[in-house]
């Protein structure tokens, strides 16, 4: 990959400012907003599912370890169908919980719940979606897949002494472990999680309670995120500067993302 030479001296002829360093780069970068307030960055937050912790690959692994242990072929003999069915429930009911239309322990049960109930399990789906609750998520948070570039990054932001926190929507009981399995906990700073403040990203509330827990100013934040929506349509309508990692092809709301990368490393060139 082609990367832009950084220099802090002067502006070389055809050379732009950096959105979020306020550096000059020797070529254009593709996500130049020249529109934006050139202030350096302090504060860093990350999100940490598919941003820094490979969720979607551990997941599967998890979900996997659930359906083998618990002789959930008895179920539905079809993992992929099983799988499928999950995922499609999953998703819906994060999303309410983002918006705050359901609570953490109606999403932790009633995912699962549903699953069984759509795969045809004539027992008790309500407890047995508790147990492949507990256990998926204890699994879960042993798995330490990292986003490719992830650890660097944060050695990069540490070196480069940027204060480095995360912002999850993720449960208390899981995140910090998931940094500490993937060996980056030492790399962050604070952990801002919505179970701390009871409000979820992409609401206003949390946005301004990681600014409280860090002692930081809007205009000097960034939000490095893999949601268009939670991340960085949250941090947009904060104030904050926005790095929005395009993990899956998916444009940002147009006006809310200040860059867009589709590799970690890409962020080295911006901050
Ligand atoms: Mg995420």
């Amino acid at each position: 990959m082609i990367r832009p030479q950084i220099g802090t001296l002067a502006q070389k002829k055809g050379s732009k400012r950096c959105p979020l360093s306020g550096e000059f780069l020797n070529f254009a970068c593709s996500n130049h907003h020249p529109s934006v307030p050139m202030q350096a960055i302090k504060t860093v937050f990350i999100d940490i599912d598919d941003t820094l912790w490979y969720f979607t690959q551990n997941s599967k692994v998890a979900f996997r370890h659930v359906y083998d242990t618990m002789g959930l072929a008895a179920v539905c003999a079809h993992y992929d169908r099983f799988h499928d069915i999950y995922l499609k429930h999953n998703a819906r009911l994060w999303h309410s919980y983002h918006h705050g239309e359901i609570d953490r322990d109606f999403l932790k049960t009633e995912r699962f719940r549903v699953t069984l109930e759509e795969a045809g399990y004539r027992g008790d789906c309500l407890a047995l979606g508790n147990d492949m609750d507990k256990e998926y998520l204890r699994y879960l948070a042993t798995l330490p897949t990292l986003v490719p570039g992830a650890k660097q990054l944060l050695e990069y932001l540490n070196e480069r002494g940027y204060d480095v926190n995360v912002l999850s929507n993720g449960f208390t009981e899981v995140q910090e472990r998931k940094l500490l399995s993937g060996g980056v906990r030492h790399l962050v700073h604070h952990l801002v999680l919505s179970d701390d403040c009871g409000i979820t990203k992409p609401q206003r509330g949390i946005f301004d309670y990681a600014l409280a827990v860090a002692h930081a100013q809007p205009e000097t934040t960034v939000m490095i995120g893999d949601d268009p929506d939670t991340d960085i349509v949250g941090a947009h309508r904060a104030g904050w500067k926005t790095i929005y990692f395009d993990l899956r092809g998916i444009p940002p709301t147009p006006g809310t993302a200040t860059a867009t990368v589709s590799t970690l490393d890409e962020v080295t060139r911006l901050l």
